[in-house]
């Protein structure tokens, strides 16, 4: 980017500059120049025609590194694995299409856009040019778009240094897509292929937890926690009690199987078992609880809530925030990266909702939580 776009200026007089390319490498549409959006982004930002099934604004714009040989990792739950069948630009990531956009126009939109922009974040891959395109990509947006920016990071291309970077030129918060909640998991689902870094390591994911935390500060850091890949309830639920203790944000997400990855034929999780996921993490987030609070059978299933009152857990199902989509929030903490379909199907009822829940959903999502269960 060689210029501050004037907000006045039409799109068609503006022109946004690449200049690095890199050496020995071909002029396929590859990052920094071209960047894979999600659906919701390019509807908003007009790339793509569509509409949501319902009205609420939208302003979580997420890019995702595009590279001919794609992701180095082979995560078995997930639409972008190096051995999913498919070449890397038609695959879908969490489920959704990613169009292909060029880098330049995509950020003169963003700019001529921002007002209704919420938050923007760039997705990195496992490639050995992860660090350096999201830097160019980072100055880019950071240059012209104010919205703020997160960097959904990829750890084994990644030590403090390159962190620091991240912050110095000007990126907000830190994602760290650490999915499985167990070590055990983690090394069973996320193979370990060589990338120009460390490798998928649960140690090198928690290195660079800590030290985004230590750079970025309490609460600009997040996890990504996945329910849903074999973990216990036990195990989520202790996860966001350490996290929440840390000052670090966890995110939900349900797992929803890719076809044709190694977890393709892998059931979601019970809509029954996902509520109460969503509401313990808002009670240990929002409420105080801690793991103590909540207790467990012999499998590590939730069996019950310890509260002061069961009104206490009725008026924390009752506010529907619990069951909002998990995201980076927009400039002025609201909701700002609300994903819509990350986790269900648009033809599904939402799992999470990108906008607060209706009365109408909130009757409908205290049935599939089933509250009375959980208190006897
Ligand atoms: S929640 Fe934050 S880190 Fe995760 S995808 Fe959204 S903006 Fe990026």
């Amino acid at each position: 980017m060689q210029t501050k776009l004037n907000p006045q200026t039409q799109l068609q007089d503006t022109k946004v500059v690449f200049t690095r390319t890199k050496p020995g490498r071909s002029t396929t549409k590859e990052s920094p120049e071209w960047v894979r959006i999600s659906a919701a982004s390019a509807i908003t930002l007009g790339f793509k025609s569509g509409r949501f099934a319902r009205e609420f604004d939208f302003g979580g714009i997420n890019l995702l590194l595009n590279y001919d040989d794609g992701c180095r990792s082979d995560c078995a739950y997930c639409g972008l694995a190096r051995t999913r069948p498919g070449d890397y630009e038609d695959k879908s990531f969490i489920r959704v299409e990613w169009p292909l956009v060029e880098t330049a126009p995509l950020v003169e939109r963003m700019h001529l856009l921002e007002s209704k922009l919420t938050r923007l974040c760039i997705s990195m891959v496992t490639n050995p040019y992860a660090f350096r395109d999201t830097c160019t990509i980072t100055d880019s947006i950071v240059q012209n778009v104010r919205t703020p920016l997160s960097i959904l990071v990829a750890p084994p291309t990644l030590n403090r240094t390159k962190l620091e970077e991240f912050k110095a030129r000007g990126v907000d918060m830190i994602g760290i897509g650490l999915d499985a909640v167990t070590e055990t998991l983690f090394r069973s689902l996320r193979t370990d292929v060589p990338a120009g870094g460390s490798g998928l390591s649960w140690t090198q994911y928690w290195k660079i937890v800590s030290e985004a935390r230590r750079i970025f500060g309490p609460w600009k850091v997040n996890c990504h926690t996945v329910v849903g890949l074999g973990e216990t309830d036990f195990d989520l639920v202790e996860m966001f009690d350490k996290l929440v203790g840390q000052e670090i944000f966890p995110y939900l997400f349900c797992f929803n199987p890719e076809p044709d990855s190694r977890m393709g034929a892998t059931p979601k999780a019970t809509i029954t078992r996902w509520r109460r996921i969503q509401l313990a993490k808002y009670l240990i987030e929002e409420k105080g609880y801690r793991v103590k609070d909540f207790m467990f059978d012999s499998d590590g299933s939730l069996t019950n809530i310890k509260t002061p009152s069961p009104n206490e857990l009725i008026a924390a199902a009752n506010d529907g925030i619990a069951f909002m989509t998990n995201g980076c929030p927009g400039p002025n903490g609201e909701p700002g990266c609300t994903r819509p379909y990350g986790s269900y199907k648009p033809s599904e009822s939402y799992r999470d909702y990108p906008f607060l829940p209706s009365t109408t959903d909130l009757q409908r999502i205290k049935l599939e939580l089933d509250l009375e269960g959980l208190t006897q």
